[in-house]
Protein backbone atom coordinates (compact mmCIF):
# COMPACT_ATOMS: atom_id res chain seq x y z
CA UNK A 1 0.00 0.00 0.00
CA UNK A 2 1.23 3.59 -0.76
CA UNK A 3 1.12 6.27 1.81
CA UNK A 4 -0.77 9.29 0.97
CA UNK A 5 0.38 12.78 0.92
CA UNK A 6 0.32 14.55 4.04
CA UNK A 7 -2.87 17.01 2.90
CA UNK A 8 -4.85 14.31 1.89
CA UNK A 9 -6.72 13.71 5.29
CA UNK A 10 -7.47 17.57 5.12
CA UNK A 11 -8.99 17.13 1.57
CA UNK A 12 -10.87 14.10 3.00
CA UNK A 13 -12.24 16.16 6.13
CA UNK A 14 -13.23 19.08 4.01
CA UNK A 15 -15.75 16.51 2.08
CA UNK A 16 -17.31 15.04 5.64
CA UNK A 17 -17.79 18.76 7.39
CA UNK A 18 -19.86 19.38 4.04
CA UNK A 19 -21.81 16.11 4.78
CA UNK A 20 -22.62 16.90 7.84
CA UNK A 21 -23.98 20.72 6.80
CA UNK A 22 -26.01 19.31 3.96
CA UNK A 23 -26.71 15.78 4.07
CA UNK A 24 -25.64 13.46 1.30
CA UNK A 25 -26.97 11.41 -1.27
CA UNK A 26 -25.83 8.38 -2.50
CA UNK A 27 -24.41 8.89 -6.16
CA UNK A 28 -25.54 5.73 -7.27
CA UNK A 29 -28.84 5.25 -5.99
CA UNK A 30 -30.09 8.33 -4.77
CA UNK A 31 -30.66 6.99 -1.01
CA UNK A 32 -29.48 9.71 1.62
CA UNK A 33 -26.98 8.80 4.16
CA UNK A 34 -23.56 8.75 2.28
CA UNK A 35 -21.72 9.95 -1.34
CA UNK A 36 -21.21 6.03 -2.41
CA UNK A 37 -23.57 3.75 -0.16
CA UNK A 38 -22.58 0.30 0.75
CA UNK A 39 -25.01 -1.80 -1.25
CA UNK A 40 -23.85 -0.10 -4.30
CA UNK A 41 -20.24 -0.87 -3.74
CA UNK A 42 -21.44 -3.82 -3.48
CA UNK A 43 -22.90 -3.88 -7.00
CA UNK A 44 -20.22 -2.06 -8.81
CA UNK A 45 -19.49 -4.51 -11.97
CA UNK A 46 -15.74 -4.85 -11.10
CA UNK A 47 -13.42 -6.15 -13.62
CA UNK A 48 -11.28 -9.03 -13.10
CA UNK A 49 -8.42 -11.29 -14.98
CA UNK A 50 -8.44 -12.61 -17.22
CA UNK A 51 -8.23 -9.40 -19.73
CA UNK A 52 -6.01 -8.39 -22.59
CA UNK A 53 -2.43 -7.76 -21.11
CA UNK A 54 -2.39 -4.68 -22.85
CA UNK A 55 -6.01 -2.62 -23.37
CA UNK A 56 -7.45 -4.20 -20.31
CA UNK A 57 -10.74 -5.70 -22.10
CA UNK A 58 -11.89 -8.61 -20.54
CA UNK A 59 -11.37 -12.21 -22.09
CA UNK A 60 -11.67 -15.42 -21.74
CA UNK A 61 -7.85 -16.54 -21.89
CA UNK A 62 -4.58 -14.59 -21.00
CA UNK A 63 -3.01 -12.74 -23.59
CA UNK A 64 -3.46 -10.39 -25.89
CA UNK A 65 -6.97 -9.31 -27.54
CA UNK A 66 -6.91 -9.66 -31.24
CA UNK A 67 -6.50 -6.08 -31.64
CA UNK A 68 -3.71 -5.81 -29.35
CA UNK A 69 -2.15 -8.30 -31.47
CA UNK A 70 -2.21 -6.93 -34.80
CA UNK A 71 -2.39 -3.18 -33.65
CA UNK A 72 -0.46 -3.08 -30.06
CA UNK A 73 -1.14 0.64 -28.14
CA UNK A 74 0.99 2.65 -27.67
CA UNK A 75 0.77 2.70 -23.64
CA UNK A 76 1.91 -0.12 -21.58
CA UNK A 77 -1.71 -1.06 -20.18
CA UNK A 78 -5.10 0.48 -19.84
CA UNK A 79 -7.32 -1.03 -17.03
CA UNK A 80 -10.66 -0.04 -16.00
CA UNK A 81 -12.42 -0.62 -12.45
CA UNK A 82 -15.50 -1.40 -13.47
CA UNK A 83 -18.07 -1.88 -16.33
CA UNK A 84 -19.97 1.17 -17.56
CA UNK A 85 -23.15 -0.21 -15.41
CA UNK A 86 -25.19 0.89 -12.85
CA UNK A 87 -24.34 2.13 -10.57
CA UNK A 88 -21.38 3.51 -12.19
CA UNK A 89 -22.82 4.64 -15.11
CA UNK A 90 -25.30 7.20 -13.24
CA UNK A 91 -22.58 8.12 -10.78
CA UNK A 92 -20.22 9.16 -13.23
CA UNK A 93 -23.34 10.88 -15.32
CA UNK A 94 -23.51 13.29 -12.08
CA UNK A 95 -20.12 13.99 -12.06
CA UNK A 96 -19.96 14.82 -15.30
CA UNK A 97 -23.37 16.98 -15.39
CA UNK A 98 -24.08 18.01 -11.54
CA UNK A 99 -20.38 19.17 -11.01
CA UNK A 100 -20.78 16.40 -7.55
CA UNK A 101 -17.02 16.92 -6.12
CA UNK A 102 -17.33 15.06 -3.11
CA UNK A 103 -18.89 12.00 -5.09
CA UNK A 104 -15.41 12.29 -7.00
CA UNK A 105 -13.40 12.04 -3.84
CA UNK A 106 -15.77 9.00 -2.60
CA UNK A 107 -14.95 7.09 -5.65
CA UNK A 108 -11.34 7.98 -5.47
CA UNK A 109 -10.76 5.86 -2.32
CA UNK A 110 -12.29 2.99 -4.68
CA UNK A 111 -9.91 3.59 -7.88
CA UNK A 112 -6.49 4.37 -5.51
CA UNK A 113 -7.00 0.84 -4.16
CA UNK A 114 -8.13 -0.64 -7.99
CA UNK A 115 -4.68 1.22 -9.05
CA UNK A 116 -2.65 0.03 -5.84
CA UNK A 117 -3.30 -3.57 -6.88
CA UNK A 118 -2.26 -3.19 -10.34
CA UNK A 119 1.70 -2.55 -9.23
CA UNK A 120 2.23 -0.04 -11.50
CA UNK A 121 5.46 2.46 -11.03
CA UNK A 122 4.64 5.89 -11.92
CA UNK A 123 5.18 9.08 -10.74
CA UNK A 124 2.23 11.23 -11.92
CA UNK A 125 -0.84 11.43 -12.98
CA UNK A 126 -2.29 13.19 -15.68
CA UNK A 127 -6.19 13.74 -16.12
CA UNK A 128 -7.65 13.57 -19.93
CA UNK A 129 -8.14 17.30 -20.54
CA UNK A 130 -11.68 18.51 -22.10
CA UNK A 131 -11.49 21.14 -25.10
CA UNK A 132 -11.24 24.63 -24.38
CA UNK A 133 -15.02 24.79 -25.60
CA UNK A 134 -16.23 21.89 -23.65
CA UNK A 135 -14.15 23.32 -20.93
CA UNK A 136 -15.85 26.81 -21.05
CA UNK A 137 -19.64 25.13 -21.12
CA UNK A 138 -19.02 23.00 -17.79
CA UNK A 139 -16.64 24.78 -15.67
CA UNK A 140 -14.63 21.66 -15.03
CA UNK A 141 -13.03 18.61 -15.86
CA UNK A 142 -14.96 16.01 -14.11
CA UNK A 143 -12.36 13.45 -14.66
CA UNK A 144 -9.98 15.52 -12.54
CA UNK A 145 -12.81 15.17 -9.35
CA UNK A 146 -11.24 12.14 -9.72
CA UNK A 147 -7.62 12.10 -10.55
CA UNK A 148 -6.75 14.79 -7.79
CA UNK A 149 -7.75 12.81 -4.57
CA UNK A 150 -6.52 9.47 -6.24
CA UNK A 151 -2.83 11.33 -6.89
CA UNK A 152 -3.16 13.14 -3.24
CA UNK A 153 -4.01 9.50 -1.74
CA UNK A 154 -0.98 7.78 -3.80
CA UNK A 155 1.39 10.94 -2.99
CA UNK A 156 1.77 11.46 -7.09
CA UNK A 157 2.45 14.02 -8.53
CA UNK A 158 -0.90 15.82 -9.99
CA UNK A 159 -0.32 17.24 -13.54
CA UNK A 160 -3.33 18.54 -14.90
CA UNK A 161 -1.56 21.01 -16.99
CA UNK A 162 0.68 18.28 -18.66
CA UNK A 163 -1.72 17.50 -21.67
CA UNK A 164 -4.19 19.62 -23.74
CA UNK A 165 -6.62 19.15 -26.24
CA UNK A 166 -4.98 20.55 -29.70
CA UNK A 167 -8.94 21.14 -31.09
CA UNK A 168 -12.14 20.43 -29.99
CA UNK A 169 -13.35 16.96 -31.34
CA UNK A 170 -16.64 15.72 -31.27
CA UNK A 171 -18.43 13.61 -28.83
CA UNK A 172 -17.00 10.21 -29.35
CA UNK A 173 -20.93 8.44 -28.83
CA UNK A 174 -22.23 6.43 -31.50
CA UNK A 175 -18.71 6.59 -33.57
CA UNK A 176 -17.60 3.30 -35.25
CA UNK A 177 -13.92 2.30 -33.46
CA UNK A 178 -12.32 3.30 -36.63
CA UNK A 179 -14.54 6.89 -36.52
CA UNK A 180 -13.10 7.42 -32.94
CA UNK A 181 -9.78 6.81 -33.85
CA UNK A 182 -9.40 9.73 -36.52
CA UNK A 183 -12.02 11.93 -34.02
CA UNK A 184 -9.31 11.98 -31.68
CA UNK A 185 -5.96 11.49 -33.82
CA UNK A 186 -3.68 14.00 -33.08
CA UNK A 187 -6.07 15.95 -30.70
CA UNK A 188 -3.85 16.12 -27.83
CA UNK A 189 -0.77 17.80 -27.31
CA UNK A 190 1.91 17.17 -24.13
CA UNK A 191 3.98 19.49 -22.55
CA UNK A 192 7.20 18.29 -22.15
CA UNK A 193 8.49 20.54 -18.75
CA UNK A 194 5.70 17.77 -16.81
CA UNK A 195 6.49 14.59 -18.40
CA UNK A 196 10.12 14.73 -19.89
CA UNK A 197 11.62 11.21 -18.27
CA UNK A 198 8.64 10.41 -16.37
CA UNK A 199 6.32 7.32 -16.14
CA UNK A 200 2.67 8.92 -16.36
CA UNK A 201 -0.72 7.77 -15.54
CA UNK A 202 -3.32 8.46 -17.30
CA UNK A 203 -6.83 8.97 -16.00
CA UNK A 204 -10.73 9.50 -17.80
CA UNK A 205 -13.81 7.93 -16.80
CA UNK A 206 -14.63 6.16 -19.43
CA UNK A 207 -12.98 3.65 -22.21
CA UNK A 208 -15.15 2.70 -24.74
CA UNK A 209 -12.39 1.52 -27.76
CA UNK A 210 -9.47 3.15 -25.82
CA UNK A 211 -9.06 5.26 -28.70
CA UNK A 212 -8.70 8.67 -26.45
CA UNK A 213 -6.26 7.72 -24.21
CA UNK A 214 -4.03 5.50 -27.36
CA UNK A 215 -3.72 8.96 -28.55
CA UNK A 216 -3.01 10.90 -24.83
CA UNK A 217 -0.64 8.39 -24.53
CA UNK A 218 0.81 9.44 -28.22
CA UNK A 219 1.03 12.47 -27.15
CA UNK A 220 2.75 11.98 -23.92
CA UNK A 221 5.12 9.76 -25.45
CA UNK A 222 6.18 12.60 -27.96
CA UNK A 223 6.80 14.56 -25.14
CA UNK A 224 9.22 12.42 -23.63
CA UNK A 225 7.84 10.48 -20.93
CA UNK A 226 9.62 7.56 -20.12
CA UNK A 227 6.17 4.93 -20.09
CA UNK A 228 2.53 5.82 -20.35
CA UNK A 229 0.03 3.45 -18.15
CA UNK A 230 -3.91 4.43 -18.32
CA UNK A 231 -6.61 3.96 -16.05
CA UNK A 232 -10.92 4.65 -16.69
CA UNK A 233 -13.29 4.33 -13.68
CA UNK A 234 -15.45 2.15 -16.47
CA UNK A 235 -15.70 0.45 -19.69
CA UNK A 236 -18.35 0.38 -21.81
CA UNK A 237 -18.57 -3.15 -23.42
CA UNK A 238 -20.66 -4.52 -25.64
CA UNK A 239 -22.53 -7.02 -23.32
CA UNK A 240 -22.12 -7.04 -19.91
CA UNK A 241 -21.90 -10.15 -20.10
CA UNK A 242 -18.21 -9.50 -20.96
CA UNK A 243 -18.03 -12.36 -23.87
CA UNK A 244 -16.76 -9.68 -26.65
CA UNK A 245 -13.95 -10.61 -28.49
ZN1 LIG B 1 -26.31 3.79 -3.43
ZN1 LIG C 1 -6.11 -5.68 -26.17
Amino acid sequence: MTKPHWSYPLYRLGWSGLDWIFPPQCGGCDKTGSRWCDECQAKVPCLNDPWCELCGTPLRHTGRCQRCQENPPPYRALRSWAAFDSPIRPALHKLKYRRDMALGDALAVHIKRFVDSLGWEFEAIVPVPLGEKRMRERGYNQVALIAKPVSLALDSMYRPAALKRQRDTRSQVGLSAGERRDNVRNAFLADPNFVRGKSVLVMDDVATTGATLTSSAEALLHAGASQVYAITVARALPHHGLNLI
